[in-house]
């Protein structure tokens, strides 16, 4: 299998190599590793300050007077419920695993229908330059500055030879997400579209030219030094299973380390499963930070197009009112097995046993629970209880 991915590796052009390290190479991400890591950009202080107090409460802090494990009855997957959650999607690895998982089912559905009845799409990477001396907010840049990444797309989008481009190609709508990844040159952040098209013809080299010389152009206007034809813009023949992947990586990389990055850029994922692995040792703590207060409140996902078009695929921009209530109506076809007092919970969650006490209920209900609860932290076993039993 190594083999086949090194000589698949070895196959792409050298721009293509820098998103090396986001092929997907792992199985999906544990419960366990998420959670724990969560929890340790807690506890190092990558999640410290005001900013980010939502981030430390989220799956530690309790809503009521318990915490109930809830088992839903046809996934047989447990959950903890009665806790506060923050739904970031930039600055917390549970929830962003959480809520990509489901954008990306989403995205993939609505991808197959576009195929099926002859549609196309393309991914289009852009990137802009970057030094190790620049911040991520001065590359992010600001929208109403138009400078930066940022400014740069703004200014794309509105641009007469771009929407000229784009037009040839048979644009109906697109799907837009940024990522960013930490290297040698400092940070590296990037937009990926996904571009829906109204047939499915192949692109030209001429295409990706055009393209190329147009956003190297509005990268200098947004006072960007001029991209490389190598670097800038890449155009490629994608479906949505390769754009999907720049979301679900971060979860799927998890248990790489940092130091197997390729080109020694490493993702925001492996930069957080190096805290998980060296605590306030590693050198990613204020990296991250940076990260979290930089892009907190940026849309990570972005749907352009007509209003027919975003109408489709409106639920996957910022987490909608739907969304929060459709999970709640999950909660309440779920099945209680176990309450836990908050100053137990609180134990759980330091101690990073949380996925254990799910794992437990999961496989034993309450039985398996208080067994587990009885065996790791005994002298907290009356802070458990049935929910069917009367309150001591
Ligand atoms: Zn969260």
């Amino acid at each position: 299998m190594a083999n086949q991915n090194d000589s698949q590796l070895k196959n792409q052009s050298a721009p293509l190599g820098i998103y090396a390290s986001n092929v997907a190479k792992s199985a999906k991400p544990t419960r366990r590793a998420l959670w724990a890591t969560r929890a340790a950009l807690n506890a190092t202080g990558a999640h410290s300050g005001d900013e980010l107090k939502r981030q430390r409460a989220c799956g530690r802090d309790n809503l009521g007077s318990e915490v109930a494990i809830v088992l839903n009855p046809s996934t047989e997957t447990a959950h903890a419920a009665g806790l506060e959650t923050c739904g970031s999607v930039w600055a917390c690895p549970v929830c962003r695993a959480k809520i990509l998982s489901q954008r990306a089912q989403a995205l993939q559905t609505f991808a197959d229908g576009w195929a099926n009845v002859g549609g196309g799409m393309f991914m289009l990477t852009l990137t802009v330059p970057h030094s190790a001396d620049m911040s991520l907010a001065d590359v992010k840049g600001k929208t109403k500055d138009k400078t930066g990444l940022t400014g740069a797309l703004r200014r794309l989008f509105s641009d007469g030879s771009y929407r000229r481009w784009r037009e040839r190609l048979g644009y109906v709508g697109a799907v837009k997400s940024l990522e960013a990844t930490d290297g040698r040159n400092g940070w590296h952040l990037h937009a990926h579209i996904l571009l829906f098209t109204d047939n499915s013809r192949d692109t030209s080299a001429q295409d990706e030219d055009k393209i190329s010389e147009i956003w190297a152009r509005v990268c200098e206007k947004a006072g960007l030094a001029r991209p490389s034809r190598q670097h800038g813009a890449r155009l490629t023949h994608g479906g949505a299973a390769d754009y999907v992947i720049k979301w679900g990586a971060p979860n799927e990389v998890m248990s790489q380390s940092a130091k197997g990055a390729k080109n020694n850029n490493v993702t925001i994922a492996q930069m957080e499963s190096d805290v998980l692995a060296n605590g306030r040792d590693s050198r990613y703590v204020s990296r991250l930070r940076e990260y979290y207060l930089t892009m907190r409140g940026a849309k990570l996902i972005t749907i352009l197009g007509g209003k027919e078009f975003r109408e489709q695929l409106r639920g996957l921009e910022d987490k909608s009112d739907e969304e929060l209530s459709a999970e709640k109506e999950m909660l309440e076809e779920s099945i209680v097995i176990a309450l836990i007092k908050p100053r137990l919970w609180r134990c759980l969650y330091d101690r990073r046993l949380v996925s254990h006490v799910l794992d437990a209920a999961e496989s034993g209900g309450y039985a398996a629970v208080r067994g587990f609860i009885k065996r790791r932290v005994p002298h907290w076993l009356d802070e458990v209880r049935m929910p069917d039993l009367p309150e001591r």
